[in-house]
């Protein structure tokens, strides 16, 4: 075997508001839940994550949650959302910043540090694996790190991004264009 990506796997990178959990709506624009009983996921989330997972894929949610890192919620109150995630989702890693944007980290969308380390811990294809996201920083994110991009596009009042590679309205819709896309990106690569 020649190939340098022996062993590795293809993934799908999630990002978690607007894509499995329901933001808050306000003016045009999306805000992560602030309280666990807020805290809604897609219904649709599960049989789609469960769909990628059959296929062979591995799945991260990569999040950011700066609302930590600026005191407006406790990071206990996130803790406890994102271990209903990893209950009720078949994922694989959940990778969260909490930095503020003035922080300057390497793991802040649309930097692509959360991908790379979870590829890097999980084993991880890049060349092969999504990122599905509802925002221009999560298709940053997913091109920079060499990933093929799929914009959940939820009609938000700002800039959509530049050049996702595929745009959709869901995460079912997501999976749809991931489990139909798999064949010809693996053919062309
Ligand atoms: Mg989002
Ligand atoms: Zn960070």
């Amino acid at each position: 075997m020649v190939s340098c990506a022996r062993g590795l796997r293809p993934a799908v990178f999630l990002d978690r508001d607007g894509v499995i959990v329901i933001p808050h709506f306000q003016n045009g624009r999306s805000f992560a839940p602030r309280r666990l009983e807020d805290f809604r996921i897609y219904p649709d989330a599960a049989a789609s994550l469960d769909r990628l997972k059959q296929r062979g894929f591995l799945l991260a949610v990569v999040t950011n949650q700066p609302d930590v890192g600026q005191g407006m919620i406790l990071q206990s109150e996130v803790d406890a959302m994102h271990e209903r995630l990893r209950r009720e989702l078949p994922i694989d890693m959940l990778k969260a910043c909490f930095h503020r944007q003035d922080e300057n980290c390497d793991c802040r969308k649309p930097k692509p540090g959360m991908i790379l380390a979870a590829a890097g811990e999980l084993g991880v294809d890049l060349t092969k694996s999504f990122m599905v996201g509802d925002r221009n920083s999560d298709i940053e994110a997913g091109h920079a790190a060499g990933c093929t991009t799929v914009f959940i596009d939820l009609g938000y009042d700002e800039a959509p991004p530049d050049a996702p590679d595929h745009i959709v309205r869901s995460v079912a819709e997501a999976t749809d264009v991931i489990l139909g896309t798999t064949p010809t990106t693996q053919g062309a690569a």
